[in-house]
């Protein structure tokens, strides 16, 4: 078998042209916020990135750059101040954050009607408690979602339209990626089991699942004889090898000769997340105002 490669591209084109479409049609521009620590190349990398898409879609974007050795107290006042701008409807605090700061302390105080990483306490636990995810399609819902988790499940609908009853393998339990996509998986009425660092025998676990969705940050650790043939594999993890080569957490073309569908890093997950970054802070600008 040979899979079928699950581009990221083309729907991630197509949300980004909603997005605008929306925009254009809304009396405010809506505002977005990213907040920049240190000078981290990749980080710096991703926020140009969702600079340039922001603006594309029409979106009033603002990168704040506060140096490496920054205080605690400088960034919450950072925070603060975006709180309380009427302007800006979605902050963005991109992590990580230098290691003298903490993190969970700055998501804590960013509003949750503002927060489209989804990551605050308040979104995290809506997510958990079943509340439907806001988005352009769902204005009454009251949950903001971590974005790259709902790319995953946008990816997912292009090539399996229903999940219910599928068995899916999450591997990694992050806050941000492998815990919301597997509330969001479950809502989708897919059976999941979340794995992770002290899980046994992965291999086992996933050669048992229908789709394999890996969120790790190891170079390539799926291989192809982990999986049952005509799995589907959303492969989240972005990782660079030291000859530059950018890689998922699963071994593509060994995992492609076994799968029914595959999406390639890069070009798979990570533009949709971008994507999905802007609808939440259109959705997000709509609710609030
Ligand atoms: P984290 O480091 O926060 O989480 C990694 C998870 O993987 C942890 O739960 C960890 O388990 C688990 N893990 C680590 N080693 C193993 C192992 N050997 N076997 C099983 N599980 C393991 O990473 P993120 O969730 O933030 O990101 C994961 C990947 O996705 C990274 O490569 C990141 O770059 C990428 N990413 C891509 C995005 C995109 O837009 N495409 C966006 C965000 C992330 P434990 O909890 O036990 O430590």
């Amino acid at each position: 078998m040979t899979a079928q490669p699950i581009d990221g591209k083309a729907p991630a084109a197509l949300l980004r042209g909603r997005v605008a479409a929306r925009v254009a049609t809304l009396a405010f521009q809506p505002g977005l916020a990213v907040v920049l620590v240190g000078d981290d190349p990749a980080s710096a990398v991703y926020v140009r990135n969702k600079d340039k898409a922001a603006q594309a879609a029409g979106l009033a974007v603002q990168t704040i750059r506060l140096p490496a050795n920054s205080t605690q107290a400088e960034i919450l006042a950072v925070v603060a101040g975006l709180n309380a701008d009427p302007a800006v409807d979605g902050i963005l605090v991109q992590l990580p954050l230098p290691p003298q700061l903490d993190a969970d302390a700055v998501i804590a105080t960013l509003d949750p009607a503002k927060d489209v990483d989804g990551l605050t306490t308040q979104n995290a636990g809506r997510l958990a408690s079943g509340a439907a995810v806001l988005s352009l399609d769902a204005p009454g819902g009251t949950a903001l979602a971590p974005c790259t988790p709902r790319g995953v499940m946008v990816l997912l609908a292009s090539v399996q339209p229903s999940l219910s009853g599928a068995r899916v393998i999450v591997i990694g339990r992050s806050a941000l990626v492998g815990r919301p996509v597997a509330q969001m998986l479950t809502a989708a009425d897919a059976t999941v089991t979340i794995t992770h660092s002290r899980t046994r025998d992965l291999p086992a676990e996933c050669r048992r699942a229908d789709i394999v969705v890996a969120a790790v940050g190891r170079p390539e650790m799926v291989r192809g004889d982990w999986l049952a043939p005509g799995a589907v594999v959303i492969d989240v993890g972005i990782n660079r090898l030291a000859d530059g080569r950018l890689v998922g957490d699963a071994a593509y073309d060994e995992c492609a000769a076994v799968a029914s569908a595959i999406t390639p890093v890069p070009g798979g997950v990570g533009p949709m997340t971008i994507a999905c970054l802007l609808e939440n802070t259109v959705a997000a600008s709509i609710a609030r105002r």
